[in-house]
């Protein structure tokens, strides 16, 4: 077993929530960030509250560095994995000036702290398919980075200034450019999840008012978040730090996932008869095709998706049908 100590941020969201449950299994010890006061679904967290003796939750904030220096001091990880952010695009045009100073003014508050106190901690940085912008796909590592919204925007100074604290003092830092990835733990803002709880609701109550949509021919690259916290991990096992993509290779529209959820929930008619779309729903700026080339990582991580877009919309919807949070 591992003797290793990992401090993840964002531990209460989709991925760091999974990430915690696979270095517990490894041995590891985990404290995870979160937020005093924040509100979070402790259901994320229960597999993690199963193991009292290496799991801790810390409260700190991306936004006081002298919190993050209490809690690397305190802690002193060997690996610190950043998943904290404002995730939800949409959300970032609402709140551009907070999204950059959680997602990147806090990564460099982070950064600072490891530096002064743990600096020979490796460092995984969450970077994201949306600094791409409308890049053709495939995009890659080199493709240039062009992000249509302040969430992209933040993450891409993110991962500027993981290559700068590389460069500049030797911190090993390893950046993922993942792309969309989804589970029943996704926040129910988020198209997958949403359509799964929209069309679910539609099964338990068919008298529930259609639901509503914003653009439907968008495409992305999902895949299921587990599969790319496991990435993350291999990427902090390497010798050398390096940059990512973390992808499956396969685009579907947002309409194709609604068609096959649709399909997967047993209810009558097509999706059009349970969802409507909503224009006041569509972005100011929208990415339209993502997908990911991470040829990279399977060549030097020797990593691949197990999960695949059919197993995955299957995933979303029964989940719902299983448990629903209604
Ligand atoms: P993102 O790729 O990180 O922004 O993940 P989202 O799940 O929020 O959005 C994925 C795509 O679905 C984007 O192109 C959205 O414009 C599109 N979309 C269409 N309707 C909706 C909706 O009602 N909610 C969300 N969140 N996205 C929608």
């Amino acid at each position: 077993m591992s003797e290793k100590t990992a401090l993840i941020t964002g531990v209460t969201g989709q991925t760091g929530s999974y990430l915690a449950e696979l270095l517990l299994k490894k041995g590891y010890q985990v404290a995870g960030l979160k937020r005093q006061h924040a509100s979070y679904n402790p259901r994320n967290l229960a597999t993690c509250f199963n193991s009292p003796s290496q799991f801790t939750l810390v409260d700190g904030d991306m936004t006081d560095e002298s919190s993050l220096r209490s809690i690397i001091e305190a802690v002193q990880p060997d690996e610190v994995y950043n998943m904290a952010a404002m995730s939800f695009v949409a959300e970032s045009w609402n709140i551009p000036i907070s999204t950059n100073n959680v997602n990147y003014l806090g990564f460099i508050r982070l950064l600072e702290a490891v530096r002064d106190i743990k600096p020979d901690a490796k460092i995984y940085q969450a970077s994201s398919s949306e600094m791409f912008g409308n890049q053709a796909p495939p995009q890659h590592e080199l493709t240039r980075m062009t992000p249509r919204s302040p969430y992209g925007v933040s993450k891409l100074g993110a991962h500027r200034i993981a290559q700068v604290y590389r460069e500049s003092f030797g911190l090993f830092i390893s950046c993922g450019i993942c792309f969309n990835h989804e589970s029943p733990r996704r926040g129910p803002e988020f198209v997958t999840r949403k359509i799964a709880i929209g069309l679910v609701s539609r099964v338990i109550w068919s008298g529930n008012p259609k639901f509503k949509l914003g653009y439907l021919d968008a495409k992305r690259d999902w895949g299921y978040a587990p599969d790319y916290a496991r990435a993350m991990w291999m990427m902090l096992q390497r010798a050398a730090p390096d940059d990512f993509v973390i992808a499956t290779g396969e685009t579907h529209s947002v309409r194709e996932y609604l068609e096959l959820a649709h399909a997967v929930s047993g209810l009558k008619g097509t999706y059009r008869d349970h969802c409507e779309t909503d224009e006041s729903l569509y972005r100011p700026a929208e990415v339209y095709g993502l997908r990911g080339d991470a040829s990279k990582a399977n060549k030097i991580l020797g990593w691949e998706p197990e999960v695949n877009f059919e197993q995955l919309v299957e995933i979303m919807v029964q989940s719902e049908l299983d448990m629903p949070l209604l």
